[in-house]
């Protein structure tokens, strides 16, 4: 070993070439029914949207269709993808009123060809309040999802719903059209605030509207490996679920946060980061342990 690859920079340079070569190695398996995930957590700031696109874009570079439902009035997760959302745009809000079908919202990304986005305008922060008064306003969204994939039932491997850091209608809608729930979780103080009720209203969902939904996965965000804090949190969360927690842990990095004022993923904008290949890791293990449910449920 050279005095280089002993130094603590050699060493993260020889991880992060392990790291990629062992993503390399492996191809994901496609689910063969479209996956639907909501990412949800009431708590602003976690990483809904940073993870949404990233997983998204990662889980897309790796073969498959991705479609990304922005239903947070902010926006965030359309500028991320560099799609347009000006207020004239057909949008997420004009699909939940019924005027306007799916197929003509749908918007191509610009991380890769396989990257699809159905954006959020400034519109959608009246929606929750217009669609109080709608019929079935809880199931809008599921509605236009489920007529659009009944019509093209192989259009997407993935959608995931990025949602407001709320629990109102529009997290509702998302709980009702989706049949996963991925929560990101900082590893920071307070982590574990509110989960209880995000818990709660997840299985109130499951009873009365969505039999179909289930927390699948769990993604600590902003790791920090330099603190007492994140480690404490982070095996916190992996006592309570277990079965649910990614092994990948997302780390601080300044150039995930850069990213969307680029109108890029991280992918896009710095491929060779450790943020960029933590989000690929983390795509892999979606897909993998998805793989894994479904031949165990195949051999029982
Ligand atoms: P909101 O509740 O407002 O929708 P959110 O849960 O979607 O927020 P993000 O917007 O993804 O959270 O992230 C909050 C802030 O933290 C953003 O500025 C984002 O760029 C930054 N951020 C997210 N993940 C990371 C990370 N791993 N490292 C550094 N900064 C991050
Ligand atoms: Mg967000």
């Amino acid at each position: 070993m050279t005095e280089f690859e002993s130094s603590p920079l050699g060493n993260q340079l020889a991880d992060k070439v392990r790291r990629r070569r062992r993503l390399e190695a492996h191809t994901s398996p496609l689910p063969e029914q479209t996956r639907i995930f909501t990412v949800s957590n009431q708590k602003g700031g976690v990483g809904k949207t940073t993870s949404t696109v990233n997983l998204a874009a990662a889980l897309s570079r790796r073969g498959a269709r991705v479609l990304v439902i922005d239903l947070d009035p902010q926006g965030n997760a359309s500028t991320a993808l560099g799609v347009e959302h000006r207020p004239e745009v057909n949008s997420i809000y004009e699909v939940l009123l019924g005027e306007s079908s799916f197929a003509d919202t749908i918007q191509q990304a610009t991380d890769n060809e396989r990257l699809w986005c159905i954006p959020s305008t400034i519109n959608l922060s009246g929606a929750e309040i217009e669609l109080v008064s709608m019929v079935a306003r809880e199931q809008r969204l599921k509605s236009a999802l489920d007529e659009y994939l009944s019509e093209h039932p192989e259009a997407f491997h993935y959608v995931f719903i990025d949602c407001p850091p709320s629990l109102g209608l529009l997290t509702v809608n998302a709980f009702v059209a989706a049949t996963e729930v991925l929560i990101p979780i900082q590893c920071e103080y307070y982590a574990l605030e509110g989960l209880s009720q995000l818990l709660n209203n997840i299985s109130l969902i499951e009873r009365h509207l969505n039999p179909k939904l289930a927390v699948s996965t769990i993604l600590l965000t902003m790791y920090d490996p330099r603190t007492n804090l994140a480690q404490e949190v982070a095996a916190e969360v992996r006592e309570h679920f277990p079965e649910q927690t990614l092994e990948t842990k997302i780390p601080r990095s300044v150039r995930i946060s850069e990213a969307p004022s680029y109108g890029q993923t991280v992918l896009e904008y710095d491929p060779g980061s450790t943020g960029a290949l933590a989000y690929q890791e983390a795509a892999a293990e979606v897909a993998a342990r998805w793989a894994a449910r479904v031949s165990q449920e195949e051999g029982q």
